[in-house]
């Protein structure tokens, strides 16, 4: 539902008449009643879809994401380490429960420079390549 619709008044009949204040309906002249008891109430659905970012983005170390923020009107870069709680992954994106605001820029590549700058520990074993197997000798042929 919509959110512009909660403290509304409403007509029963005629869902298109909306108005601030109680009163009767432009069309059919009934009492309006409010929206809340049509089943407009807005409880906890966000307003907006979900705020997401790319998989390529947070930093996860066990149970924590941390991503890195851009922080807005500095003459050079400056970024901010911030913890994030993340949703479900769907596709190339995390969605965001908490910890990001819509609009912040977050930094999607590049984040491990960041991150050893700043000391954050990550695990060098996550990012040394796998060992490849020696190709096995065969028999040798006579
Ligand atoms: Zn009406």
């Amino acid at each position: 539902m919509d959110e512009a619709m909660a403290g509304k008044w409403i007509c029963p009949m005629h869902p298109g008449v909306v108005k601030d204040e109680v009163g009767s309906c432009d069309i059919c002249g009934m009492d309006l009643v409010t929206t809340e008891s049509l089943g407009y109430v807005k409880v906890d659905a966000p307003k907006e879809a979900p705020l997401v970012i790319p998989v390529s983005a947070p930093l996860i170390t066990g149970a924590r994401a941390v991503v890195y923020v851009q922080l807005p009107e500095r003459e050079t870069p400056t970024y901010e380490g911030r913890e994030v709680v993340l949703g479900p992954r769907a596709g190339d994106y995390y969605i965001v429960k908490s910890g990001l605001d819509e609009g912040e820029v977050v930094v999607t590549s590049g984040n491990f420079k960041i991150d050893s700058a700043l000391q954050i520990r990550a695990r060098p074993s996550m990012m040394s390549p796998k060992a490849e197997k020696a190709p096995m000798r065969g028999h040798h042929n006579h």
